[in-house]
Parts: C-alpha cells; sequence; structure tokens
C-alpha cells in the first residue's frame, strides 16, 4: 500500500523544529514525516509553506516565527546562507560546536555503539579563517562579476566580502576582477562555451603572506596576458606566484590538466607545526590553518611516538602530517593520488632536512596491499581520507599489518562510522573519546580524531 504524505506542496503549516541535519537544515515532523527547513534552528516553532513533497520527506520554507531559539544569531547576511558559504551563521558559535559533537554521537548512537565524543574544539575567532579561495567568475548584465553560486544553482552572486577568507584574499580577489575589466578579458558563459575567465583561485600563507593568484581560463592563453601579470604582481606586493591552469573542457570540474607558471614561482610557501612546506596550485592544503596545527598537534598526541616507530601516513596530500610525525619517528611513509602533492611532499622534506620520510604517488588503497606484500610492519598508521572514507580492502591490507594503532582523520562522522566498524571486526576497538576539531567554522562540515587500537 503506498502511503500518502500528511502533507501537500505550497500548504501552510504550523511546525516545531527537532533537529538540525548534518547540512544544517531544521526538521519538523508531521506524523513522522520528516521536513527540512533552511534557517530554522531546534526548538524553534514557526509557520511553514512547503515547497516540495518526496516520497519519504518534504522540504519547507519559514514564513513566521513564533518562537525563536536562544542560540539564534540576529543580523546575519542571507547571501552567505543562499550561496551556501555558511550555512550555520545564524546559530551562535558555541551551538555550533555542540551540534558537531552531537552529529558524530548520533550517528555512532545509530549504529548502537556506546562511544564518547569531546567537546568540539573551536576558534577564538571563527571568522576570516580561510587560507583558499575558489570564486567564480561571470559576465552579469555586460559586466565580469565574481562572487558564489547561489546553492544548487549556477547562478552567480556577486560577492566582495566572502565572511569566512583571509581579508587579504577578498581583496586580492577584487583587484583581479578590476584588472580583468580593465582589460576586457571576458569571463566563461557555461551555456554558450564560450569566453575565457572561469574561476579565480587565491591562496595566502597564513604565517609567510606569499600568495599564491591561479588563473583559471579555458583558453590556452589569455589576451592581454602579460600586461594583465604584471598588473596584478604590481598591484598584490604579496603576490609570489600567478599561475595559468587551462579547462577547455565543458565540465563542472573547476581546474584543468595544464597548469603553466606566468609569474614567479610554481608553489608558495607557508609554516604548520613550525615546518615549512611548498604548496603547488594542484595539491591539497588544510584550508584553516590555525585549526589545522591544533589537529595535528592532536593527531601528534594520539599517536603517542618514542622515537622508534614505522608509521604510514596514507592521503598525505603534500607531507604535512607525515613531516609532523618524522620529527618523533623512525621512519615515516606517505602515500597519496595526486602526483604534484607528491612532488612537493619530497621538496618538503628535503626543505625541513627530513631524512626518515619515503613518499609515493599511488591510489592509498593499492599502495597499502604492496606494502603489506612485500612485509612492511607499521606500529601506526594515520589516514586522513577525502568525504568518502577508506576502502575496504584499505582497511583490510591494514588490519592484515597489525599496526598497534590507527589515527583516523575524519572530514565526514557518517563514513568514520561505517569505517570504524569495519576495524572493529578486524580486531580493532576506539580508544578514549573522538576529538571534532572546527574546520570549517560557520559551516557543518565535521572533521574529527579518532584512536583505534588492537586488541
Ligand atoms: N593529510 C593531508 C591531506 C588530506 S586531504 C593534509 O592534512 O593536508 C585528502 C588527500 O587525499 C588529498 O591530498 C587527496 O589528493 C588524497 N586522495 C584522494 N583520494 C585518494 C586515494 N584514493 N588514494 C590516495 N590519496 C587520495
Amino acid at each position: 500500500m503506498k502511503i500518502k504524505a500528511p502533507v501537500s506542496k505550497n500548504e501552510q503549516l504550523d511546525v516545531s523544529i527537532m533537529d538540525l541535519t548534518y547540512q544544517g537544515m531544521g526538521v519538523a515532523k508531521v506524523d513522522d514525516f520528516p521536513l527540512f527547513i533552511e534557517n530554522a534552528l531546534p526548538g524553534e516553532e514557526l509557520t511553514i509553506q512547503v515547497t516540495k513533497v518526496a516520497k519519504n520527506y518534504g522540504f519547507a520554507r519559514a514564513i513566521s516565527w513564533k518562537s525563536e531559539s536562544p542560540d539564534r544569531v540576529k543580523d546575519v547576511d542571507k547571501t552567505y546562507r543562499q550561496t551556501g558559504i555558511a550555512p550555520l551563521q545564524h546559530l551562535a558559535y558555541p551551538a555550533q560546536l555542540k551540534f558537531k559533537q552531537h552529529q558524530i554521537a548520533e550517528l555512532f548512537k545509530k549504529a548502537h555503539q556506546d562511544v564518547e565524543v569531546a567537546p568540539t574544539l573551536g576558534m577564538e575567532n571563527p571568522t576570516q579563517y580561510r587560507n583558499k579561495a575558489q570564486v567564480p567568475v561571470r559576465m552579469i548584465k555586460g559586466q565580469l562579476e565574481t562572487g558564489f553560486y547561489r546553492q544548487h544553482s549556477h547562478d552567480l552572486i556577486p560577492l566582495t566580502d566572502f565572511y569566512i577568507q583571509d581579508p587579504a584574499i577578498d581583496a586580492a580577489i577584487i583587484k583581479v576582477r578590476d584588472l580583468l575589466r580593465q582589460f576586457e578579458i571576458p569571463a566563461y558563459n557555461e551555456i554558450s562555451d564560450k569566453g575565457v575567465i572561469r574561476n579565480i583561485m587565491v591562496r595566502r600563507g597564513y604565517y609567510s603572506h606569499e600568495m599564491m593568484i591561479v588563473l583559471i581560463s579555458r583558453t590556452q592563453k589569455i589576451p592581454s596576458q602579460a600586461q594583465l601579470v604584471d598588473q596584478i604582481h604590481q598591484a598584490l606586493p604579496e603576490v609570489t606566484s600567478i599561475v595559468l591552469n587551462v579547462n577547455a573542457k565543458k565540465t563542472n570540474v573547476i581546474m584543468g590538466n595544464v597548469t603553466r607558471v606566468l609569474y614567479g614561482k610554481p608553489t608558495i610557501e607557508d609554516t604548520l607545526m613550525g615546518l615549512t612546506f611548498a604548496i603547488s596550485a594542484r595539491s591539497f592544503y588544510q584550508v584553516n590553518p590555525q585549526q589545522t596545527e591544533k589537529l595535528y598537534q592532536m593527531a601528534i598526541d594520539k599517536a603517542g611516538l618514542t622515537g622508534e616507530e614505522t608509521v604510514i601516513d596514507a592521503y598525505c596530500g603534500i607531507g604535512t602530517i607525515s613531516l609532523a610525525l618524522a620529527k618523533h619517528a623512525k621512519q615515516v611513509y606517505g602515500v597519496d593520488i595526486v602526483p604534484e602533492a607528491i612532488e612537493d611532499a619530497k621538496v618538503n622534506a628535503q626543505k625541513n632536512h627530513l631524512t626518515n620520510v619515503d613518499f609515493f604517488v599511488d591510489k592509498a588503497e593499492d599502495q597499502m596491499i604492496q606494502w603489506q606484500a612485500s612485509g612492511v610492519k607499521p606500529d601506526i598508521v594515520v589516514v586522513d581520507p577525502p568525504r568518502k572514507g577508506l576502502a575496504e580492502t584499505l582497511i583490510e591490507s591494514t588490519a592484515k599489518m597489525g599496526p598497534k594503532k590507527v589515527v583516523y582523520v575524519s572530514c565526514n562522522p557518517a563514513t568514520l562510522v561505517r569505517d570504524v566498524q569495519l576495524f572493529q571486526d578486524l580486531g580493532y576497538v576506539i580508544d578514549g573519546p573522538i576529538q571534532p576539531v572546527d574546520q570549517f567554522p560557520q559551516t557543518p562540515h565535521v572533521e574529527s580524531v579518532t584512536v583505534l587500537v588492537k586488541k
């Protein structure tokens, strides 16, 4: 029998909000049928209008409030919610930290796991923290604009203050935008697949203040390229690297495969944990440097190194965790799938005079099988995978190598819970509380460190 949804599209009704989803939407239930509502907080009572009804859930928008949460922040700029830049800015920061702790705890509870989750380690100033921006460039009414897409769309909303980005980066984007306008360089048009500049990426070293500008272009060359590049580095004295990335495909993927240095070096440098890192345009680098130092310190402390251990750092990026651990271990092996990241990692080992680290380009899941087959016996394995989590084969080969500890740095609690369960099936148990660290204030992203030990 088909159960009919208890609400219909456009219907207005009064609800109370009982929860927040992992995307930061309020949840109300009508006869057990969940409705998801943007900008609604737990405990609030409001009138809503249903906007979409699916089989087992629906969406609604808030119309008016009967009561508001004490954790609601007033006077927020709604652009940051519309663009998805800061979907949680309407929730007071201490409540954001509790929300993240609660997210992890709830997911483990649903999996019938009794684990302790420590309070989220937060930031003192939870805005303007990002060291990297990646903004789309489009023509609006004949003028080149930079900003961010309205959520679930490709409509550009022009923005000059990105709220969670280093203000020096915001200023650089405006400068580059103005120069693109001045040289009449056209923005890319997704519909006609014509035009030139698709995106601008900016990275700035938190300690070094070195800045990299990446111009992502549909074309192999930008009109007035030499003058443009000259003007950018004259206008922005912190710029030590200007890079062209060519992406000629009709795709949502931001970067293409060709990168060419137009000015300065192919990398910028920054420091973390007192170590120096070179970072190239294509390499992953944590976006919140202040919190990253806390996160890494946590991972190092939890690894409990004495100087005698062999360590594997899977998903090592440019070798940040690997090198931080190498100072306290006998030997470290790192693996990442991005060749540029591993090139950076090797340079970084040299820069920091660390000779007990070896880096490999491969899928972590494949490299782990090889290490296991060739008899590598790690004492500690650190994993820091992307949102999709670990491949089962990686967990299996890790368990076969039998490290006494696995330190799991996770950016997605849903895959963390799934992966931890497989580790448990293979003889590992969670040791101590899971520690969330807030890498992405004002957003619902949850980062955490979990330690698993061999039984
Ligand atoms: N530990 C690093 C990087 C973490 S981000 C740091 O803290 O900076 C995740 C990394 O996983 C990225 O560098 C990405 O290139 C890499 N990656 C993604 N899929 C992978 C795979 N299947 N195998 C190995 N590395 C992968």
